[in-house]
């Protein structure tokens, strides 16, 4: 404030948080983004670093084979070998590796037509658009569909291109406590005029957005109460698949295949192609008149790069295996591990005394580290025992719920898992992770 005063503008200041996050990435600076290479399959091969001087770190160009907790590769199909493989090399030798070009312009290939059909029917939607990123396809969907009369009601949790979307839309925005539906519903009554003819509400219309499968918490949406909710208040809703499409349910088709739900409730199925199906990538999939809205007006595919051919063969041909029209039997094997591994894994850290946030089928387990300062100590022990976990902290996370998340992946074996409780439960008694069912309540 003084220095506004003095100088008549703002000074490019740190706010907290970019003053914590610049101070807990120069300090700790090689738990974060350690350089990989290779496909980060059931192993990833992380650089090594040395430190050089007081915050900066150097490579020494060797590197460490660990067993891969830290990618999305929920269904192991980030790979560098097998079908896969083989087509995305067969299309990048017939089309390139890059459209050059826009939707709009020049850039629809044949391959973008065949991977929208197949998301589509995979989603169990009438349509599906794609476009070459996940965090895109959120950040400019609501400009497309809701204006200054539209109100968008959002988990507090939301991803951030998702609450990046929704404020650039020019919606207005209401929070609601995170899977909170007492709170949603709260808000819901309120924004209606309670006895007014529907005619009256203050809204042309109202969004609901919520995540299938919230990836810092590892938990659920309630689905089942939200499309009750949104048609009982004659509501859109919105649910980011990012994380729940491929890893759950029977069939590996999301939060409806899990929840038993008719996708043709939801009116917006958003996903990413750059978990279960080792590519890049985003898709909405949605009723033919709102993808048709979305070929006209959305942003991102026309003034964007479309996703490239070679991706959209991984997108293909691994949605082809789940649903076992390629190699059959594989895709369900696929999805049988990675339901077993989810819950054996997360059962067992609970067992060894953690505190686990999140559902017993998600495959996403964040363990509380609760301090931000073990976040160094866990992330370098387990390094060096040769697993590799993704630490995380605020602004991601509330301040004092630092935690080690776990991504479990079809890749990995029951062997492999149990090595990684073995780990645990050793680092877990050096820095005093564990808590008994006494004295923490369990989780
Ligand atoms: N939505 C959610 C819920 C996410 O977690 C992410 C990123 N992990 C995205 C969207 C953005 O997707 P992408 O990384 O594919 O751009």
């Amino acid at each position: 404030e003084d220095l506004i005063e003095k100088n008549g503008y703002a000074p490019w200041y740190d706010g907290f948080e970019s003053f914590y996050v610049r101070r807990l990435k120069t300090r700790i600076d090689d738990c974060f983004a350690r350089p990989i290479h290779g496909a980060p399959g059931r192993y990833i091969k992380c650089f090594n670093r040395i430190r050089e001087g007081k915050t900066g770190y150097l490579y020494d160009g060797t590197s460490k084979e660990c067993l891969n907790l830290s990618s999305y590769n929920y269904l192991g199909f980030a790979q560098s070998s097998g079908v896969c493989t083989d087509y995305a090399l067969k299309i990048t030798e017939e089309y390139g590796t890059s459209g050059c070009s826009p939707r709009t312009y020049c850039g629809t290939t044949d391959l973008h037509k065949r991977c929208e059909k197949i998301i589509a029917d995979f989603a169990g939607k009438e349509d599906a658009i794609i476009v070459s990123q996940g965090y895109g396809t959120n950040a400019n969907l609501f400009a497309s569909l809701a204006d200054s009369k539209t109100l968008v009601i959002s988990d507090e949790l939301n991803h951030a291109s998702i609450r990046f979307g929704i404020r650039l839309s020019g919606a207005l925005v209401k929070v609601f406590k995170h899977n909170d539906m007492n709170d949603l519903e709260k808000l819901l009554r309120n924004q209606i005029s309670q006895g007014q003819p529907k005619t009256h509400r203050p809204w042309k219309k109202i969004i609901i957005a919520v995540e299938g499968l919230y990836s810092m918490e590892g938990n659920m949406c309630n689905l089942p109460k939200l499309v009750e909710l949104k048609e009982k208040y004659k509501c859109y809703l919105f649910v980011d698949e990012a994380h729940s499409i491929g890893a759950l349910g029977p069939e590996g088709r999301g939060v409806c295949d899990y929840f038993s739900i008719d996708p043709a409730r939801i009116d917006l199925l958003m996903g990413t192609f750059t978990k279960s199906f080792g590519a890049t990538g985003g898709y909405i999939a949605a009723d033919k008149a709102i993808i048709e809205k979305l070929r006209i007006n959305y942003i991102t595919q026309s003034y964007s790069e479309v996703v490239p051919p070679p991706v959209l063969a991984q997108i293909i041909s691994s949605l082809k295996i789940i649903k076992g029209e390629l190699n059959p039997g594989e895709g369900q094997e696929r999805l049988q591990r990675i339901a077993f591994n989810s819950r054996y894994l997360r059962l067992g850290l609970k067992k060894l005394g953690f505190i686990v946030y999140g559902a017993d089928d998600s495959p996403v387990i964040p363990v509380l580290l609760f301090l931000p300062a073990k976040m160094p100590a866990v992330s370098r022990m387990l390094y060096e025992m040769g697993i590799a976990v993704v630490i995380v902290s605020y602004p991601a996370t509330p301040l004092i719920s630092a935690r080690a998340r776990l991504c479990v992946s079809s890749a990995l074996t029951k062997e492999d898992l149990d090595y990684v409780l073995t780990k645990f439960n050793e680092i877990g008694d050096l820095i005093f992770l564990k808590f008994s069912s006494g004295i923490a309540g369990g989780s």
